[in-house]
């Protein structure tokens, strides 16, 4: 079964046919520019700051201070998925809570001056840990959960191989 990572929390709240297609590697040539999730990172405008940090299942775009705060940032291009983004960013920072390390996130979408504070408290990790239970399950199974139209489809790379 394939590990979980931030981009497969990610998926999972974007569609859960798109996690199951994505984790085994299935569906439309990957230079499609919308079906890598990371894809929709835009780390232009953090340059100064940025230092990507790549652990298990973890790709942090960037570690940055404010107000002598070290915080976990998340970039996105858009706040389109911007539940998907945040529960993402929140299993990064469980994933280092993990190991011992305790910060708070941010998620920044430059392109319309959006930052938004996440903070790993008791609410937001038990539903990380239902829909990691949740992800395992349906990466389990044999084959992805059945087409449903959601408003993420029309841009979806996998439109094609879900409704043709
Ligand atoms: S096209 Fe729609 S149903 Fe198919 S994977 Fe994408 S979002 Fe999910």
């Amino acid at each position: 079964m394939p590990k979980i990572t931030g981009n497969l929390v990610n998926a999972y709240y974007v569609c859960k046919r798109k996690l199951w297609l994505y984790a085994h590697e299935i569906g439309p040539d990957k230079s499609h520019q919308l079906l890598e999730i990371g894809r929709l990172y835009d780390t232009s405008t953090y340059k100064r700051d940025k230092k990507e940090i790549t652990g298990e299942g973890m790709k942090i775009d960037l570690l940055k201070k404010r107000e002598g705060e070290l915080l976990v940032g998340e970039i996105k291009k858009t706040s389109k998925f911007e539940l998907a983004a945040k529960m993402q960013l929140a299993y990064y920072l469980y994933s280092l809570k993990e190991q011992g390390i305790e910060l708070e996130g941010e998620l920044l979408v430059p392109k319309e001056r959006k930052r938004e504070r996440i903070k790993l408290d008791d609410p937001l990790i038990r539903e990380l840990e239902t829909s990691m239970e949740e992800i395992e399950a349906i990466l389990n199974n044999d084959k992805p959960p059945v087409a449903e139209k959601v408003k993420y489809c029309r841009n979806c790379a996998y439109n094609d191989f879900c409704w043709s």
